[in-house]
């Protein structure tokens, strides 16, 4: 799960990260008012939306009094921003963030992620902030500096401090910079975070380390115990099909093709798209209705697949091992009659009580494409498509 920088910096600061004093505010003159509060000679007016590249999109503003405020909360509010992160569509602007201006001496990078290879935490950072990393470690890797974090010794002093000289931090103030990298991997690790990305991170004319941005993901598995992080969720940021997924505790990812699969377990799921990709085709999505899904969850699980204007034809690919196959089929058939099914169907299913479902599936009036295997699936999906 993804938040705001404002509420990522709520929670830094919680730990003794030092971030600039701010307000978020979701209309003009909540902003002014934010402005005036904060009392400093210039603010910067930034954008909130779940997606980096703000600044060079136009999203993030400095404003040298009142007016210029007013101006740019008026222009950036309700304005559909485009970075390199939110896709073409972009994303619209509800909040912003009113912060005090910051005399930046120089910006790093500093970040904490999790590497699934090692799997350990690692701290990486960089003498070349504000800038996109990804490139940064294309060009110039060597100016990437990297420490792997012990989980049983957490993120030692030594480390934080090596780091801190790989990137230059200025002598006086390494130890704000350690102090500042401690707190951060706390954090990190209290609220069960899968990324904590700062960039930049400044040091300032007036000898501070601080974060100027902020970007928290957490470990969605572990949301169950991070109950004050759940509240942070702000539904308009993600997918509505995706939301509704999760309320019958499906997984389901919206993609980008055609062809939208459901399937039992992710192993399968994911051979699933690639054998449709194998022949051909896209994948409109990625959908697990998990080992003991019922009718219900089925039907819901097809009307999220079918609520995708993108969708051109529907592969239901089901083994039914826990999941008995006249379940699956009791549940297409609801769906494919409750939703109105205008799109070609195939259906393989395999395993127990097969020939039930393929019975309950032959008896429905419907125009289902029965498969005889899962690669024979995938072609008649694919060509029906075409
Ligand atoms: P994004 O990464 O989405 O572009 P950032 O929060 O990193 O957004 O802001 C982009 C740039 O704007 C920063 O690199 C920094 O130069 C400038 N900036 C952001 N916040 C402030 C601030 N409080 N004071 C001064 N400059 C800022
Ligand atoms: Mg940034």
């Amino acid at each position: 799960m993804n938040i705001h920088e404002y509420q990522g910096k709520e929670i830094l600061r919680s730990y003794g990260v030092t971030v600039p004093n701010g307000k978020v505010a979701f209309t003009v003159e909540e902003a002014v008012e934010a402005a005036r509060e904060l009392g400093t000679q210039i603010c910067v007016v930034k954008a909130q939306i779940h997606a980096g590249g703000r600044g060079k999109a136009g999203g993030v503003k400095v404003a040298k009094n009142l007016d210029e405020v007013r101006t740019y909360a008026s222009e950036i509010l309700g304005k559909t921003l485009v970075t390199h992160q939110t896709g073409p569509e972009g994303k619209e602007v509800t909040r912003l963030l009113i912060e005090e201006g910051c005399d930046i001496k120089k910006e790093y990078y500093i970040g904490l992620v999790l590497d699934r290879a090692t799997s350990r935490v690692v701290l990486m950072a960089s003498e070349e902030g504000g800038t996109e990393i990804e490139e940064v470690a294309e060009k110039t890797p060597e100016k990437i500096f990297k420490e792997e974090i012990d989980p049983v010794i957490g993120l030692q002093p030594f480390q934080a401090r090596r780091v801190a000289f790989n990137i230059n931090i200025p002598k006086e103030l390494v130890n704000q910079a350690v102090k500042f990298m401690l707190s951060l991997y706390q954090a990190y690790i209290e609220k069960d975070c899968s990324i904590a990305e700062i960039n930049p991170l400044v040091v300032t004319g007036d000898g501070k380390v601080m974060a100027l941005d902020a970007k928290l993901n957490f470990d969605s598995n572990a949301l169950f115990r991070q109950k004050d992080v759940l509240e942070y969720r702000d539904l308009d940021e993600e997918d509505p099909k995706e939301i509704e997924a999760s309320k019958y505790d499906l997984s389901y990812i919206a993609l980008d093709g055609n062809i939208g699969c459901m399937v039992n377990g992710a192993g399968l799921a994911m051979a699933t798209m690639d054998i449709v990709k194998h022949y051909g085709g896209d994948p409109a999505n990625f959908l697990d209705v998990g080992g003991g899904a019922t009718a219900e969850k089925v039907t819901e699980a097809f009307k999220i697949i079918l609520s995708d204007s993108k969708v051109k034809g529907i592969f239901v690919n089901i083994f039914g091992g826990i999941m008995k196959c006249d379940v699956i089929a009791t549940g297409v058939v609801e769906a494919a009659k409750q939703v109105g099914l205008e799109v070609p169907l195939v259906v393989r299913l395999e395993g127990t009580n097969v020939e039930l479902g393929k019975q309950i599936l032959n008896e429905s009036g419907l125009n289902i494409v029965a498969a005889e295997s899962m690669a024979d699936g995938a072609e008649r999906i694919v060509s029906l498509v075409k």
